[in-house]
């Protein structure tokens, strides 16, 4: 796990410098909160899942059960075709694990400030270079799956996939039935 950490941070390192000079006027401030709230899917690596939910165990207990409340909230409403901001984002608009920040949150920009009717606009060199690095994290993952944030960490809050998981087991038929119904992919199929 350690060293599988080390090498994320390396996809994530590599991706920050080849990148730098494409993202140069991006209009992005500190405070806006517009892609936590509105990008839709934040999708994330089991691993990345592993890396977050370590950063939670330094919270206060009261904010773990918060948290935890809140992704099953999410997932609720995110079924029943809501939108909803990410259960990370505090009120100051501040992310609450953003050392720890998956590579969904750390590959968006934009040219232009974003509202409702102008999403995002990315640089296509840019997401090129996303979909290599998104490619790069799910093969270093490559016995764990890939989806939304709030179902990953749901996945890896049951204690029977988190011990196959972490011994290096790989069983997706036991995840079968969640993975379609919450579009979860399977790392290994795209290594
Ligand atoms: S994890 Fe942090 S940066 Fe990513 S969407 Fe949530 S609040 Fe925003």
């Amino acid at each position: 796990m350690k060293e599988k950490t080390t090498q994320l941070k390396d996809i994530y390192d590599a991706f920050d410098a080849d990148t730098r000079d494409l993202v140069k006027g991006r209009a992005c401030t500190r405070g806006c909160s517009f892609c936590c709230r509105e990008a839709g899917s934040i999708d994330i690596t089991t691993l990345e899942g592993m890396i977050i939910r370590k950063a939670m165990e330094k919270m206060p207990k009261s904010r773990q059960k918060t948290l935890t409340k809140a992704f099953r909230s999410e997932i609720k409403q995110r079924e029943a075709g809501n939108a909803v901001p990410c259960p990370f984002l505090m009120k100051n608009n501040a992310c609450m694990i953003y050392e720890e920040r998956p590579f969904s949150c750390r590959r968006i920009y934009s040219a232009h400030v974003c509202d409702r009717d102008a999403p995002p606009a990315v640089n296509r060199q840019v997401m090129e270079r996303a979909h290599q690095a998104i490619a790069a994290l799910q093969q270093l993952d490559n016995t764990g799956y890939s989806g939304h944030l709030s179902y990953i960490l749901y996945m890896l809050s049951v204690p029977a996939f988190l011990k196959t998981y972490t011994a290096g087991e790989f069983k997706p038929e036991e995840i079968m039935e969640f993975g379609k119904a919450h579009r979860i992919v399977i790392n290994r199929t795209r290594s």
